[in-house]
């Protein structure tokens, strides 16, 4: 089969419990080597298919949930190898992170990034020509650099690592036109083995990640969705400053993040929650890098408990302990739904999300869908694509609108949306108690409205 015409979706899964590694990977040698570098006793299952499979030269589609542990999916084959890691990464921020975090576990690593000078650049290639870089981060526009192709495939890399790879797909949630020059760069190294991550995505996306990719008969591995220590509520906002501070009131000195649509709102509501008392302070693009820095250090070294903020405040949220996320108005998707709620209990105790929504809230994204549409079609982007992003987008929101109104369990719905369909805890006749729906609340309510 070529990688053209590949059929993904009907592939199975990595299913060989015994298999002979190549050369000396043996799982003893995985483990030494997993435990010198990380300090971890042992993989993850999937995480060991996975390094399995790219050990095997296969394609591999990796989706984990965040916190699941996809970094070392494409950083360990690395070290067993010899060979150096070439990773794609959409956000400097990130890439920053991960390459200290390498070096501080003695893994040489470095990135090439718009934002580094001329010679720090120069540096960075030099030694992974060198063959003296172990994992390589690129940022996407570096794929625009005719030049790269070459230094990529000089240094023999065992992998080539696409994070974030619903990017590449129109039919997810944060498209990147950058992705898409990373079919060249694939097709320029001829047997390195892909693996795509993300944590996000939708059966539809899946397919797009594994056709633009052109993973050649990947192995794909999906882990669970699901966080059975979120308890969900959606509701009806009536009078957000009320709502908001009810939920707080049961989360006091917790730390809790409250997402707002515009600048203004965190504004207007962080003030607002300030007045009553609550211990908050508002976080959104619109301030300088310092106040930034100020509000973000503070809510890391727990001397602030509430963050009222755009989506803007996402990545890099190093604190486990989120015991409530709250939306003060109905996100555009539930791919973003998920990944801010997401930041909830990652400690794994139990935590609360909460989302107020109005019918006035996809009426509002709609405009602003409309809005960037228009404005991306006057800088010159091709209206077709324009099209597909805006009628893709139309019906994340259709979807989000419509599991906020409906009275299906919330954990089954956002699994049955991500198509995890084994998932037993979440079968049809099952109360997860864990959501408004099956803790009965939403009836009570229904009766308690006039
Ligand atoms: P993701 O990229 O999927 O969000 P990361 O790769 O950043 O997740 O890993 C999340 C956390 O899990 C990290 O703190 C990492 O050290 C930890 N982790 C990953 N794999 C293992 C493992 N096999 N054993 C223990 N901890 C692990
Ligand atoms: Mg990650």
């Amino acid at each position: 089969m070529t990688r053209t015409d590949s059929q993904p979706d009907t592939t199975t899964p990595w299913t060989e419990t015994s298999v002979d590694w190549p050369g000396d990977f043996n799982d003893a040698y995985i483990s030494e080597v997993l435990k010198d570098a990380w300090g971890h006793e042992k993989l993850r299952p999937l995480q060991a298919h996975a390094v399995n499979a790219i050990l095997h030269d296969r394609d591999v589609l990796l989706v984990l949930p965040t916190g699941g542990g996809k970094s070392i999916c494409y950083q360990l084959p690395a070290l067993l190898t010899g060979r150096p890691a070439v990773v794609l990464s959409p956000l400097v921020s990130l890439m920053k992170d991960q390459v200290d975090a390498l070096r501080a576990n003695g893994i040489s690593a470095s990135a090439l990034h718009g934002l580094m000078d001329e010679r720090e650049r120069r540096e960075a290639i030099q030694q992974y020509v060198h063959g003296e870089i172990s994992v390589l981060y690129l940022a996407p526009e570096r794929l625009a650099f005719g030049a790269l192709q070459e230094i990529i495939r000089s240094a023999d890399p065992c992998l080539l690592a696409i994070d974030e790879a619903h990017c590449i797909s129109q039919w997810g949630h944060d498209f990147r036109p950058d992705y898409r020059k990373l079919e060249s760069l694939r097709k320029s190294l001829p047997g390195v083995p892909v693996i795509a991550c993300t944590a996000t995505a939708t059966p539809r996306v899946q397919r797009d990640v594994s056709e633009q990719l052109h993973l050649d008969e990947p192995v794909k591995l999906v882990g669970s969705v699901d966080r059975p220590n979120l308890i969900f509520r959606m509701k009806t906002r009536t009078k957000a400053l009320d709502q908001i501070e009810e939920v707080l009131n049961r989360h006091k000195n917790e730390a809790s993040i409250v997402y707002t649509l515009s600048r203004n709102d965190a504004e207007r509501i962080s003030s607002g929650l300030q007045k009553r008392g609550i211990d908050a302070a508002h976080y959104h693009a619109g301030m300088t890098g310092k106040q930034r820095q100020k509000v973000h250090d503070r809510f890391r070294l727990d001397r602030l408990s509430v963050v009222v903020a755009t989506v803007a405040f996402g990545m890099g949220i190093d604190r486990g302990d989120v015991r409530c996320v709250i939306h003060a108005t109905m996100p555009k998707s539930l791919e973003h739904y998920q990944q801010e709620a997401g930041r909830a209990g990652r400690d794994g105790l139990d935590a609360e999300c909460v989302l107020l929504h109005s019918a006035g809230d996809a009426v509002r994204w709609q405009r602003l869908l409309e809005r960037s549409a228009q404005e991306a079609i006057e800088q010159g982007a091709d209206s077709r694509q324009i099209d597909i992003s805006m009628t893709a987008q139309r019906e994340q929101l259709q979807h989000m609108a419509k599991i906020c109104r409906g009275d299906l369990c919330r954990h089954r719905a956002i699994s049955e949306y991500f198509d995890e369909e084994k998932n037993e805890a979440l079968q049809t006749e099952s109360n997860c108690g864990a959501c408004d729906v099956c803790l009965g609340e939403i009836k009570i309510l229904e009766r308690s409205t006039p």
